[in-house]
Protein backbone atom coordinates (compact mmCIF):
# COMPACT_ATOMS: atom_id res chain seq x y z
CA UNK A 1 0.00 0.00 0.00
CA UNK A 2 0.87 3.66 -0.83
CA UNK A 3 0.50 5.71 2.01
CA UNK A 4 0.07 9.26 0.95
CA UNK A 5 0.89 12.32 2.70
CA UNK A 6 -1.69 15.78 2.86
CA UNK A 7 0.08 18.60 4.13
CA UNK A 8 -2.38 21.30 5.93
CA UNK A 9 -2.18 24.74 6.11
CA UNK A 10 -3.52 25.31 9.44
CA UNK A 11 -4.29 29.26 8.97
CA UNK A 12 -6.61 28.37 5.70
CA UNK A 13 -8.37 25.23 6.41
CA UNK A 14 -11.30 24.34 4.17
CA UNK A 15 -13.70 21.13 4.18
CA UNK A 16 -12.38 20.02 0.94
CA UNK A 17 -8.73 19.12 2.61
CA UNK A 18 -10.78 16.58 4.54
CA UNK A 19 -12.98 14.95 1.71
CA UNK A 20 -10.13 12.10 1.20
CA UNK A 21 -9.60 11.41 4.53
CA UNK A 22 -12.94 11.25 5.38
CA UNK A 23 -13.99 9.11 2.85
CA UNK A 24 -11.43 6.55 3.72
CA UNK A 25 -12.41 6.11 7.57
CA UNK A 26 -16.02 5.99 6.27
CA UNK A 27 -14.91 3.43 4.12
CA UNK A 28 -13.09 1.40 7.12
CA UNK A 29 -9.74 2.76 6.10
CA UNK A 30 -7.30 4.40 8.81
CA UNK A 31 -6.04 8.21 8.65
CA UNK A 32 -3.13 9.12 10.91
CA UNK A 33 -3.89 13.03 11.72
CA UNK A 34 -2.41 15.39 13.89
CA UNK A 35 -3.93 15.71 17.50
CA UNK A 36 -2.40 18.50 20.18
CA UNK A 37 -1.20 15.56 22.19
CA UNK A 38 0.13 13.68 19.87
CA UNK A 39 -0.58 12.44 16.09
CA UNK A 40 -3.24 9.79 16.41
CA UNK A 41 -4.04 6.68 14.02
CA UNK A 42 -7.79 6.73 13.56
CA UNK A 43 -10.10 4.92 12.51
CA UNK A 44 -13.74 4.68 12.97
CA UNK A 45 -14.18 3.56 16.66
CA UNK A 46 -18.15 2.19 15.77
CA UNK A 47 -16.70 -0.26 12.91
CA UNK A 48 -15.11 -2.87 14.33
CA UNK A 49 -12.98 -3.71 11.78
CA UNK A 50 -11.39 -0.51 11.34
CA UNK A 51 -10.38 -1.01 15.22
CA UNK A 52 -8.28 -4.63 14.20
CA UNK A 53 -6.81 -2.24 11.25
CA UNK A 54 -5.24 -0.28 13.56
CA UNK A 55 -3.97 -3.33 15.91
CA UNK A 56 -2.87 -4.59 12.94
CA UNK A 57 -1.19 -1.68 11.41
CA UNK A 58 0.35 -0.72 15.07
CA UNK A 59 1.59 -4.57 15.92
CA UNK A 60 -0.17 -3.42 19.06
CA UNK A 61 -1.66 -6.28 21.36
CA UNK A 62 -5.21 -6.27 20.89
CA UNK A 63 -5.95 -6.12 24.47
CA UNK A 64 -4.80 -2.70 24.35
CA UNK A 65 -8.11 -0.41 24.54
CA UNK A 66 -8.05 3.06 22.01
CA UNK A 67 -9.21 6.21 23.31
CA UNK A 68 -12.52 7.16 21.00
CA UNK A 69 -12.09 11.13 19.97
CA UNK A 70 -15.30 13.03 19.56
CA UNK A 71 -15.88 16.95 18.75
CA UNK A 72 -18.97 17.83 20.56
CA UNK A 73 -20.05 16.80 24.39
CA UNK A 74 -23.12 15.78 23.30
CA UNK A 75 -21.16 12.14 22.34
CA UNK A 76 -20.42 11.25 26.02
CA UNK A 77 -24.34 10.06 26.48
CA UNK A 78 -24.10 8.50 22.98
CA UNK A 79 -20.68 6.30 24.04
CA UNK A 80 -21.24 5.97 27.78
CA UNK A 81 -23.93 3.66 29.47
CA UNK A 82 -23.73 6.71 32.47
CA UNK A 83 -22.68 9.79 32.70
CA UNK A 84 -21.75 10.79 36.28
CA UNK A 85 -21.95 14.44 37.22
CA UNK A 86 -17.72 14.96 37.38
CA UNK A 87 -17.62 13.95 33.47
CA UNK A 88 -19.42 16.70 32.66
CA UNK A 89 -17.39 19.36 35.24
CA UNK A 90 -13.86 18.19 33.67
CA UNK A 91 -15.51 18.20 30.27
CA UNK A 92 -16.68 21.56 30.91
CA UNK A 93 -13.57 22.94 32.52
CA UNK A 94 -10.57 20.69 30.30
CA UNK A 95 -12.57 20.03 26.89
CA UNK A 96 -11.56 20.84 23.83
CA UNK A 97 -7.90 19.78 25.33
CA UNK A 98 -5.49 16.99 26.61
CA UNK A 99 -7.65 15.01 29.04
CA UNK A 100 -9.49 11.10 28.24
CA UNK A 101 -12.08 10.09 30.44
CA UNK A 102 -12.76 6.53 31.16
CA UNK A 103 -16.52 5.87 31.78
CA UNK A 104 -18.93 2.38 31.33
CA UNK A 105 -19.09 1.95 27.67
CA UNK A 106 -22.69 1.81 26.34
CA UNK A 107 -23.82 -0.85 23.94
CA UNK A 108 -23.26 1.15 20.43
CA UNK A 109 -18.87 0.66 21.05
CA UNK A 110 -17.83 -2.47 19.93
CA UNK A 111 -15.32 -4.49 22.47
CA UNK A 112 -12.93 -4.51 19.70
CA UNK A 113 -12.66 -1.00 20.38
CA UNK A 114 -12.14 -1.33 23.96
CA UNK A 115 -9.72 -4.07 23.54
CA UNK A 116 -12.74 -6.43 25.24
CA UNK A 117 -13.31 -3.97 28.19
CA UNK A 118 -16.85 -2.41 29.31
CA UNK A 119 -15.56 0.57 30.15
CA UNK A 120 -14.33 3.35 27.41
CA UNK A 121 -11.73 6.35 27.02
CA UNK A 122 -13.38 9.26 25.09
CA UNK A 123 -11.03 12.75 24.73
CA UNK A 124 -12.43 15.86 22.87
CA UNK A 125 -9.16 17.29 21.36
CA UNK A 126 -8.28 20.96 20.89
CA UNK A 127 -6.64 20.48 17.61
CA UNK A 128 -8.82 21.91 15.32
CA UNK A 129 -7.66 19.55 12.11
CA UNK A 130 -8.25 16.73 14.26
CA UNK A 131 -12.01 18.26 15.34
CA UNK A 132 -12.74 19.21 11.92
CA UNK A 133 -11.78 15.50 10.71
CA UNK A 134 -14.03 14.10 13.28
CA UNK A 135 -17.00 16.90 12.38
CA UNK A 136 -16.89 15.94 8.20
CA UNK A 137 -16.45 12.34 8.61
CA UNK A 138 -19.70 12.07 11.13
CA UNK A 139 -18.55 9.60 13.44
CA UNK A 140 -16.09 9.16 16.16
CA UNK A 141 -12.84 8.12 15.52
CA UNK A 142 -10.96 5.59 17.76
CA UNK A 143 -7.02 6.51 17.85
CA UNK A 144 -3.72 5.63 19.47
CA UNK A 145 -0.56 7.47 19.20
CA UNK A 146 0.42 6.79 15.49
CA UNK A 147 3.68 4.89 16.24
CA UNK A 148 4.69 1.99 15.72
CA UNK A 149 3.85 -0.53 18.77
CA UNK A 150 6.55 0.09 21.36
CA UNK A 151 8.11 3.01 19.61
CA UNK A 152 8.31 6.63 20.54
CA UNK A 153 4.75 8.24 20.03
CA UNK A 154 4.80 10.47 16.82
CA UNK A 155 4.70 13.80 16.91
CA UNK A 156 5.73 15.24 13.65
CA UNK A 157 3.91 13.62 10.22
CA UNK A 158 7.32 12.32 9.60
CA UNK A 159 7.72 10.09 12.53
CA UNK A 160 4.59 8.52 11.36
CA UNK A 161 5.66 8.22 7.97
CA UNK A 162 8.78 6.49 9.28
CA UNK A 163 6.93 4.03 11.52
CA UNK A 164 3.90 3.18 9.26
CA UNK A 165 4.75 4.22 5.78
CA UNK A 166 3.14 1.00 3.45
CA UNK A 167 0.86 -0.08 6.84
CA UNK A 168 -2.15 3.17 6.45
CA UNK A 169 -3.40 4.98 2.95
CA UNK A 170 -3.17 8.52 4.46
CA UNK A 171 -1.37 10.57 6.57
CA UNK A 172 -2.40 14.28 7.27
CA UNK A 173 0.38 15.79 8.43
CA UNK A 174 -0.36 19.71 10.29
CA UNK A 175 3.07 20.20 11.17
CA UNK A 176 4.72 19.54 15.12
CA UNK A 177 2.20 18.98 17.59
CA UNK A 178 1.67 21.54 20.50
CA UNK A 179 1.98 19.18 23.37
CA UNK A 180 4.14 16.71 23.03
CA UNK A 181 2.76 14.21 25.27
CA UNK A 182 -0.12 12.01 25.22
CA UNK A 183 -3.55 12.91 26.99
CA UNK A 184 -4.10 12.57 30.82
CA UNK A 185 -6.59 9.70 31.37
CA UNK A 186 -8.62 9.94 34.11
CA UNK A 187 -10.97 6.70 35.19
CA UNK A 188 -14.17 7.70 36.21
CA UNK A 189 -15.85 4.11 36.90
CA UNK A 190 -14.62 3.55 40.46
CA UNK A 191 -15.53 5.26 43.70
CA UNK A 192 -12.54 7.15 43.70
CA UNK A 193 -11.31 8.80 40.18
CA UNK A 194 -8.24 7.87 39.61
CA UNK A 195 -5.56 9.20 37.06
CA UNK A 196 -4.24 6.14 34.96
CA UNK A 197 -1.77 8.13 32.91
CA UNK A 198 -0.37 11.23 33.90
CA UNK A 199 -0.29 14.28 31.16
CA UNK A 200 -0.17 17.44 30.48
CA UNK A 201 -3.45 18.35 32.09
CA UNK A 202 -1.88 17.75 36.23
CA UNK A 203 -2.93 16.04 39.04
CA UNK A 204 -3.45 19.56 40.74
CA UNK A 205 -5.51 20.62 37.59
CA UNK A 206 -8.27 17.74 38.03
CA UNK A 207 -8.29 18.85 42.06
CA UNK A 208 -10.03 21.63 41.53
CA UNK A 209 -13.07 20.48 39.79
CA UNK A 210 -12.85 16.52 41.31
CA UNK A 211 -10.48 17.05 44.79
CA UNK A 212 -10.74 13.23 45.41
CA UNK A 213 -8.98 12.65 42.61
CA UNK A 214 -5.56 10.31 43.15
CA UNK A 215 -3.01 8.82 40.89
CA UNK A 216 -3.63 4.81 40.18
CA UNK A 217 -0.46 3.27 42.57
CA UNK A 218 1.04 2.04 39.13
CA UNK A 219 1.43 5.23 38.06
CA UNK A 220 4.00 6.40 40.61
CA UNK A 221 6.42 3.25 40.65
CA UNK A 222 9.96 3.70 39.55
CA UNK A 223 10.12 0.28 39.27
CA UNK A 224 8.83 -2.19 36.76
CA UNK A 225 6.20 -4.08 39.51
CA UNK A 226 4.84 -7.14 37.57
CA UNK A 227 2.33 -7.43 40.92
CA UNK A 228 0.71 -3.96 39.99
CA UNK A 229 -1.83 -4.64 37.57
CA UNK A 230 -2.25 -1.60 35.35
CA UNK A 231 -5.59 -0.34 34.92
CA UNK A 232 -4.82 1.31 31.60
CA UNK A 233 -3.58 -1.48 29.85
CA UNK A 234 -1.14 0.37 27.47
CA UNK A 235 0.65 1.39 30.40
CA UNK A 236 1.82 -2.10 31.43
CA UNK A 237 3.88 -2.65 27.70
CA UNK A 238 7.08 -1.57 27.60
CA UNK A 239 6.89 1.53 25.41
CA UNK A 240 8.27 4.81 24.11
CA UNK A 241 11.47 3.57 23.40
CA UNK A 242 14.61 4.31 21.44
CA UNK A 243 16.71 1.62 19.58
CA UNK A 244 19.53 2.22 22.22
CA UNK A 245 19.87 1.06 25.33
CA UNK A 246 18.79 3.95 27.94
CA UNK A 247 19.70 4.68 31.39
CA UNK A 248 18.48 8.17 33.44
CA UNK A 249 20.08 9.26 36.47
CA UNK A 250 18.53 11.44 39.09
CA UNK A 251 19.36 12.62 42.06
CA UNK A 252 20.98 16.35 42.52
CA UNK A 253 21.64 18.12 39.12
CA UNK A 254 25.30 18.77 39.54
CA UNK A 255 25.80 15.39 40.12
CA UNK A 256 23.44 14.17 37.51
CA UNK A 257 25.40 15.90 34.86
CA UNK A 258 28.48 14.48 36.48
CA UNK A 259 27.60 11.08 36.24
CA UNK A 260 25.95 11.07 32.85
CA UNK A 261 29.22 12.68 31.56
CA UNK A 262 31.41 9.66 33.00
CA UNK A 263 29.15 7.08 32.14
CA UNK A 264 28.58 8.25 28.66
CA UNK A 265 32.36 8.89 28.16
CA UNK A 266 33.62 5.40 29.15
CA UNK A 267 30.52 3.97 27.49
CA UNK A 268 31.95 5.63 24.22
CA UNK A 269 35.93 4.85 25.15
CA UNK A 270 34.36 0.98 25.13
CA UNK A 271 33.54 1.78 21.31
CA UNK A 272 29.74 2.30 21.87
CA UNK A 273 27.80 4.85 19.32
CA UNK A 274 26.64 7.10 22.75
CA UNK A 275 24.13 10.01 22.55
CA UNK A 276 23.80 12.02 25.64
CA UNK A 277 20.02 13.38 26.22
CA UNK A 278 20.71 16.88 28.05
CA UNK A 279 18.68 20.03 28.47
CA UNK A 280 19.96 23.49 26.65
CA UNK A 281 20.92 24.37 30.28
CA UNK A 282 23.13 21.78 30.70
CA UNK A 283 24.62 21.00 26.86
CA UNK A 284 27.97 22.77 27.14
CA UNK A 285 29.09 20.74 30.25
CA UNK A 286 29.56 17.58 27.54
CA UNK A 287 32.33 18.56 26.53
CA UNK A 288 34.55 15.54 26.70
CA UNK A 289 34.73 12.42 24.45
CA UNK A 290 32.97 11.67 20.99
CA UNK A 291 29.53 12.00 22.11
CA UNK A 292 25.87 12.68 20.56
CA UNK A 293 24.68 15.71 22.33
CA UNK A 294 20.74 15.60 21.30
CA UNK A 295 18.66 18.48 23.93
CA UNK A 296 15.52 17.58 24.57
CA UNK A 297 14.27 21.04 25.68
CA UNK A 298 14.86 23.88 28.48
CA UNK A 299 14.91 23.47 32.26
CA UNK A 300 13.68 26.39 32.43
CA UNK A 301 9.79 25.69 30.35
CA UNK A 302 8.94 21.98 31.10
CA UNK A 303 6.75 22.77 28.13
CA UNK A 304 9.79 22.37 25.44
CA UNK A 305 10.77 19.21 26.85
CA UNK A 306 7.41 17.60 26.56
CA UNK A 307 7.24 18.93 23.01
CA UNK A 308 10.42 17.82 22.27
CA UNK A 309 10.85 14.47 24.16
CA UNK A 310 9.78 12.00 21.84
CA UNK A 311 11.28 13.67 18.78
CA UNK A 312 14.43 13.48 20.67
CA UNK A 313 14.18 10.13 21.32
CA UNK A 314 13.95 9.10 17.71
CA UNK A 315 16.74 11.15 17.05
CA UNK A 316 18.95 9.37 18.87
CA UNK A 317 18.11 6.23 16.72
CA UNK A 318 18.48 8.52 13.69
CA UNK A 319 22.31 9.35 15.08
CA UNK A 320 22.62 5.33 15.09
CA UNK A 321 23.45 5.28 19.19
CA UNK A 322 23.38 2.10 20.71
CA UNK A 323 24.07 3.72 24.29
CA UNK A 324 21.76 6.44 25.69
CA UNK A 325 23.06 8.37 29.09
CA UNK A 326 19.84 10.73 29.61
CA UNK A 327 19.36 13.66 32.68
CA UNK A 328 15.92 13.44 34.84
CA UNK A 329 14.08 16.38 35.32
CA UNK A 330 11.88 17.47 38.42
CA UNK A 331 8.42 15.51 38.70
CA UNK A 332 6.06 18.39 39.73
CA UNK A 333 3.31 19.53 37.40
CA UNK A 334 4.15 18.42 33.56
CA UNK A 335 7.61 17.27 34.91
CA UNK A 336 5.58 13.64 36.64
CA UNK A 337 4.01 12.83 32.75
CA UNK A 338 7.62 13.54 31.40
CA UNK A 339 9.36 11.71 33.96
CA UNK A 340 6.72 8.67 33.30
CA UNK A 341 7.53 8.64 29.64
CA UNK A 342 11.42 8.71 30.22
CA UNK A 343 11.14 5.91 33.37
CA UNK A 344 8.83 4.12 30.47
CA UNK A 345 11.25 4.73 27.44
CA UNK A 346 14.19 3.38 29.67
CA UNK A 347 12.28 0.49 30.48
CA UNK A 348 12.87 1.80 34.24
CA UNK A 349 16.71 1.67 34.15
CA UNK A 350 17.33 4.65 36.25
CA UNK A 351 19.99 5.16 38.71
CA UNK A 352 21.35 7.58 41.31
CA UNK A 353 23.29 9.63 41.22
P1 LIG B 1 -2.54 5.65 23.16
O1 LIG B 1 -3.71 6.14 22.40
O2 LIG B 1 -1.49 5.01 22.35
O3 LIG B 1 -2.02 6.72 24.02
O4 LIG B 1 -3.10 4.51 24.10
C1 LIG B 1 -4.33 4.65 24.73
C2 LIG B 1 -4.16 4.46 26.20
O5 LIG B 1 -5.46 4.56 26.81
C3 LIG B 1 -3.62 3.09 26.56
O6 LIG B 1 -2.68 3.20 27.62
C4 LIG B 1 -4.86 2.36 27.01
O7 LIG B 1 -4.55 1.33 27.90
C5 LIG B 1 -5.69 3.48 27.65
N1 LIG B 1 -7.11 3.17 27.62
C6 LIG B 1 -7.92 3.18 26.55
N2 LIG B 1 -9.17 2.78 26.87
C7 LIG B 1 -9.15 2.49 28.18
C8 LIG B 1 -10.13 2.02 29.10
N3 LIG B 1 -11.37 1.74 28.72
N4 LIG B 1 -9.75 1.84 30.39
C9 LIG B 1 -8.48 2.12 30.77
N5 LIG B 1 -7.52 2.57 29.94
C10 LIG B 1 -7.84 2.75 28.66
MG1 LIG C 1 0.64 5.02 22.50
Amino acid sequence: MDTKMITLDRAHLQDSDFTEAAALLQAGELVAFPTETVYGLGGDALDPSASAKIYAAKGRPSDNPLIVHICDVKALEKLASTVPEEAYLLAEKFWPGPLTMVLPKSDLVPKETTGGLSTVAIRMPSDEIARELIRISNTYIAAPSANASGRPSTTRAEHVMEDLEGRIPLILDGGPVQIGLESTIVDLTGEVPMILRPGYITLEMLSEVIPNVTYDPAVLKHEKQDNIVAKAPGMKYRHYAPKGELTIFEGDLDRVVGKVATEAYHAALEGHVVAVLCSEETRERYARGNLYLVTVGARESEESIAANLFHALRECDHLGADRIFGESFPEHGVGQAIMNRLMKAAGYRIEEA
